[in-house]
């Protein structure tokens, strides 16, 4: 009795020191007592590996601070604002987005030249904003690689020998996968905060749809790991007409897009 009593002293003070959790029901790994101190660190030691294996910034500086201007309008809403948030565009073919945890957020040349207007990049930057929000990030590497894993590359800079090295795991974090419950909050999350930003919230309706469309012919990237939930188009319509009744003077800014995005990508 004793001993299993000094056992869980022992876990208990292991989990304080090092943010992981099991949950007695699920005997999975959850994120308890990780403070958002940590997801910072995470995201700063991983950001520029993630860039490096994604092809790099596109070396456009008006290009990545027109889309870094749009990304923070709507980080400001966020429940978060505190954050310090980044939106890089990378030169990576994929149709993709992805964010790390504590703010840093990316998007592919392959989704920009896809994206039709800004309500519609707002809508993807949104989305992924509330990932970050709700901390599906840290979860998701809690549960899919394992958060000492992730984290043993942040607190001494190289991974314990035999295991991964950091880009191993920067390859891990680029393909995990978000649940379904998580993707529909992510969804109407960021449609409140697009709106908040002062931006059309069809242009999530339009961006979803678009995707869809293209994942007929080939399987794209950021639906691989952002599945959709049932009925997407669906309850997204529906939350806007139910929610929102007054859509004028709501940005889609299609030529503003056109002007900072598509076109200086010769597209
Ligand atoms: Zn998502």
């Amino acid at each position: 009795m004793r001993n299993k009593f000094a056992l869980l002293i022992l876990e208990l003070f292991f989990c304080l020191f090092t943010g992981c959790a099991v949950n007695p029901i699920t005997g999975e790994e959850e994120l308890m007592f990780f403070p958002e101190e940590q997801d910072i660190a995470i995201g700063r030691q991983y950001a520029p590996e993630i860039e490096k294996q994604m092809g790099g910034r596109i070396p456009d500086p008006a290009l990545q601070n027109y889309i870094d201007s749009v990304g923070q309008s709507v980080a400001r809403v966020s429940y978060k604002p505190y954050l310090e948030y980044s939106f890089v565009a990378l030169n990576d073919k994929s149709i993709n987005a992805l964010a790390l945890p504590g703010g840093a957020v990316f998007v592919t040349k392959g989704m920009l030249e896809k994206l039709d207007s800004e309500a519609q990049l707002a809508a993807i930057l949104a989305h992924e904003i509330t990932h970050i929000v709700a901390r599906d990030v840290s979860n998701a590497m809690s549960n899919q690689i394992g958060i000492n894993l992730v984290l043993s590359a942040v607190t001494s800079k190289k991974t314990p020998q035999s295991v991964l090295t950091i880009a191993d795991l920067a390859q891990q974090i680029i393909g995990l996968r978000y649940s379904r419950k998580d993707e529909q909050e992510a969804d109407l999350g960021g449609l409140n905060y697009m709106v908040a930003a002062g931006y059309n919230p069809y242009g999530m309706v339009e961006t979803i749809q678009m995707l869809q469309n293209l994942n007929q012919t080939r399987p794209i990237e950021f639906l691989s790991s952002h599945p959709s939930p049932e009925n997407r188009i669906g309850y997204l319509t529906q939350a806007i007409q139910t929610k929102y009744y007054n859509l004028a003077g709501l940005k889609i800014a299609k030529e503003d897009y056109y002007k900072s995005v598509r076109t200086r990508l010769g597209n």
